[in-house]
């Protein structure tokens, strides 16, 4: 599933294709994503010329003069750059024909991704309850711990929360909470302002380290330039279940923690 690194180096590859390009044509081949395409897509952003491409959260944002393309890419959706007419695969649902001659093109075998035309996506349904993001400067040990406050839902499921940050996924939840040396299962509530500024300080860590890897890619993920990103070799404990823990050399258990797998040391993490 394209995590945040991947998202943001999907944004990094589409960038330089979009800034300054008027977007000519766009072509909907198949409307039934996890929300219906709505006309307006078309209506609203045809001969627009696109000022930025950003990021909120797991969202691609294209920005013109006139609102913005919100792309989310679900469990198995891309983003990349064709030729015009490069013809379109059973899984290629949408184009975005740009003055330049090239195509953005979005392939997503599961249907699960979505795009939405929007005035101002901060104001969106879909965006405007979202935390902070986590490499953002609202982002930090203080505003967990304030927010953790009487919080009995364990320290995992705490930071995957969207509504608390945004962004970190299953993998570098885990990760991060091996990095701070807190235990998974241990609720929001009870963990020290101090050890909240080490796990925020880890979070944008694994993050920061896997967007410059170019993102990782479990599944079918390439970038907006076509490469493949690898950041499986650098995982203390995620998919290393019975592997030897890299601090103490104890096995690495697994437990199912809010239905995902979580991968901890019970030895390191307290
Ligand atoms: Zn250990």
């Amino acid at each position: 599933m394209p995590e945040l690194p991947e998202v943001e180096t999907s944004r990094r590859g589409i960038e330089p294709y979009l800034v300054g390009e008027r977007i000519r044509k766009i072509i909907i081949r198949e409307k039934r994503l996890r929300w219906p395409v709505r006309a307006d897509v078309v209506k609203q952003l045809t001969d627009q010329t696109v000022t930025t491409v950003s990021r909120r959260a797991k969202y691609l944002l294209i920005n013109t003069g006139n609102g913005s393309a919100m792309i989310h890419l679900g469990m198995s959706g891309s983003v990349f750059i064709v030729d015009r007419g490069t013809p379109a695969s059973v899984h290629e649902h949408f184009d975005f024909d740009l003055g330049s001659g090239k195509t953005l093109r979005y392939r997503d075998p599961r249907r699960f991704g979505s795009l939405h035309w929007t005035r101002d996506p901060a104001k969106h349904k879909l965006i405007r309850s979202l935390g902070p993001e986590p490499l953002g400067d609202s982002f930090s040990g203080d505003y967990l711990w304030q927010r953790s406050r009487g919080r009995r839902v364990n320290i995992k499921q705490f930071i995957m929360n969207a509504n608390i940050v945004v962004g970190v996924g299953n993998i570098y939840a885990s990760e991060a909470l091996f990095l701070a040396g807190i235990n998974p299962h241990r609720a929001a509530g009870r963990v020290s302002l101090q050890r909240y500024e080490l796990l925020a300080d880890v979070i944008r860590q694994v993050l920061q380290q896997a967007i410059d890897a170019g993102g990782t890619t479990l599944r079918d993920f390439y970038g907006g330039d076509g490469e493949a990103g690898y950041f499986q070799q650098a995982l203390s404990v995620y998919g290393r279940d019975d592997e030897p823990c890299k601090q103490c050399k104890r096995p690495i258990s697994v437990v199912v923690l809010g239905q995902r797998s979580t991968f901890y040391c019970k030895n390191c993490q307290r």
